[in-house]
């Protein structure tokens, strides 16, 4: 048996409904601009060649309900409201037509953002990393499992901050479908259980400061909550 240095992490886990066991998180990865209104709010046009990803370290996991500082190194510090997939068996090269019997379940995610820096890095064609893959900001609510979540579309997806309405859309309204993502995803990766996939952002994205309260949901999930704490 291995002998460590000083104990390593222990793997950081989602709740499960109706599961007393939780998720183990492996990776999370992240696709964007796969709604149409949000690349357009971003001043870019959609990519129907191939869509793109970027990733976050799991320890940027945080539970829905959690209280988070405002990050350091930004003054323009965005929510993301997004459906998140887990993975519940292995996927290597899966075809679309098989990519639903890969999903073990669905959750709502807010992909925290350090806006400035992630358009600083954009506009200078350097990595995304220091915008997105941001401590505390992968955040996921409890996971529904597929089957009781039914089919990806019709359902609303939502987020307010301080009871306002921010962001309104439909899962209809992802330019590549979750089944999509997963296969090309396993074009590159032999993807596994514990990997989560963030599917984008809808319009509507802003900023938040500290003493904000951001509710988000979609229909048939159970919702998410963040609070933003001050500065450290
Ligand atoms: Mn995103």
């Amino acid at each position: 048996m291995s002998q460590f240095l000083f104990p390593p992490l222990a793997s950081k886990s989602i709740p499960v409904s109706g599961e007393s066991a939780e998720y183990p998180i492996h990776r999370i990865f992240c696709v964007g601009r796969n709604y149409a209104a949000h690349a357009a709010e971003m001043g870019v046009e959609v990519d129907r060649e191939a869509p793109f990803y970027f990733t976050k370290t799991p320890s940027a996991y945080i539970a829905s309900g959690a209280t988070i500082p405002y990050p350091p190194g930004s003054e323009n510090f965005h929510y993301e409201m997004e459906l998140a997939l887990v993975i519940g068996k292995p996927a290597f090269k899966i075809a679309v037509s098989n990519a639903a019997s890969a999903i073990y379940g669905y959750a709502c995610a807010l992909d925290m953002t350090r806006r400035d820096l992630q358009q600083a890095s954009r506009s200078k064609q350097r990595p995304w990393d220091l915008g997105k893959d941001v401590e505390n900001s992968a955040v996921v609510s409890t996971i529904t499992k597929a089957e009781s979540f039914g089919k990806v579309g019709p359902q609303r997806i939502h987020l307010s901050v301080n009871g306002e309405t921010k962001q309104d859309a439909h899962l209809s309204d992802l330019i590549w479908s979750v089944e999509e993502i997963v296969s090309d995803l396993s074009k590159f990766y032999h993807l596994q259980p514990g990997d989560v996939i963030m599917t984008g952002t809808p319009a509507g994205v802003g900023p938040v400061v500290s003493g904000d309260k951001i509710f988000g949901s979609i229909n048939g999930l159970a919702p998410i909550e963040l609070a933003i704490g001050p500065a450290e």
